[in-house]
């Protein structure tokens, strides 16, 4: 499917829950509402549009949340996924919480690759950030899915005056695996607008400092818009996704299921259309569903405006946009 400024779009993110077992400040803090469970799409109606998508074009999936893993039965909604003709890779990003004891499922339903959503190796830092003190079941977690032979991310989001020293250590997790930690800047959706990025920018330059300059690393590594460097002796690559300071639109492959089944064509505009209505209230919907799709990718714009605060749009919570 091409939107209407030539990009290709062939990749789905579903968000299957609203719900969480951590309290990142920068996403779900205490005390935020969450939507009533017949408001969430059930899986049914989650694979009616994946099959739906992968008849136009939609090639892969990214299963997220909330935490996927918190919603009973996430394992084998990735297997009917990948039974879906089209569907060539469903990977899924998880706090790695729940992740070792979900292994053998996502294993055996064939899961592509895991992203392990982890901002800190410090268990102070770890309990500010997420209110939770379970740091080690993420570090379990990332250790068994490597074993496991499954290719795994590490995806951090740094944050001025609470984590913005920890990559030094967790730049460390490539070193002596081979995972990719990724650096993403902090968008400003949801509770993320009270926190300035950390500049990828500034951060490769201190990276650089301290390891001398590393080589540009240009091979595939999945599906996102990250750019990676290669450190000497290193098992993985250091990645950089600078949504903010490097704004990568023109390459922009994707549209966002919510958990509440609107699809969304940007992750900066409010702007959805509401596949779950279509879903419920239409007899023969069929191609009514292919139908909105099509027009959601049409309505994709030319690019996210996150450097102007005051046009971004989007008032949901990253919670149930699934990042
Ligand atoms: N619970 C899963 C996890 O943490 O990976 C999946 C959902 S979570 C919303 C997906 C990703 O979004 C996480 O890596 C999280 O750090 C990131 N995220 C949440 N709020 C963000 C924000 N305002 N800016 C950048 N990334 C954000
Ligand atoms: Fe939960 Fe992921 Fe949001 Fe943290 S970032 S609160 S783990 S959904």
């Amino acid at each position: 499917m091409k939107d209407s400024f030539g990009r290709e779009i062939n990749y789905l993110r579903i968000s299957i829950t609203d719900r969480c077992n951590l309290r990142c400040r920068y996403c779900m803090p205490q005390g935020i509402h969450q939507v009533p469970m017949h408001e969430i799409l059930t899986y049914e109606e989650i694979l009616e549009i994946a099959e739906a998508a992968a008849s136009l074009g939609i090639t892969k999936i990214k299963v997220t949340g909330g935490e996927p893993l918190v919603r009973l039965g996430c394992a084998h909604l990735v297997a009917q996924l990948k039974e879906i003709p089209g569907i060539e890779q469903v990977t899924m990003t998880t706090n790695g919480i729940l992740l070792k004891q979900n292994l053998t499922a996502l294993k055996e339903a064939g899961i592509d690759a895991i992203n392990v959503s982890l901002d800190t190796l410090n268990p102070e830092v770890f309990q500010r950030i997420t209110g939770s003190e379970r740091l080690q079941d993420v570090i379990d977690g990332i250790e068994a899915s490597v074993s496991a032979g499954i290719r795994t991310k590490v995806n951090t989001v740094l944050q001025t005056g609470v984590n913005d020293d920890e990559w030094k250590d967790l730049i460390r997790l490539a070193k002596d695996l081979p995972i990719d930690v990724r650096f993403i800047e902090m968008m400003p959706i949801g509770y993320g607008k009270k926190y300035p990025p950390v500049s990828n920018e500034d951060l490769k330059r201190q990276i650089e400092a301290e390891f001398g300059r590393a080589e540009e690393d240009h091979s595939i590594h999945g599906n996102g818009p990250a750019e990676y460097i290669h450190l000497p002796c290193y098992a993985g690559s250091i990645g950089f996704i600078g949504a903010i300071h490097g704004k990568f639109c023109s390459s922009c492959d994707r549209i966002r299921l919510t958990s509440r089944g609107r699809l969304k064509p940007c992750l900066c505009y409010g702007d959805t259309v509401d596949l779950r209505g279509i879903l419920r209230q239409k007899k023969h919907h069929e191609e009514l569903l292919k139908q909105a799709i099509a027009e959601a990718v049409s309505r994709k714009p030319e690019a996210h405006c996150f450097e102007q605060l005051n046009r971004i749009t989007e008032e949901q919570e990253m919670i149930e946009i699934g990042g």
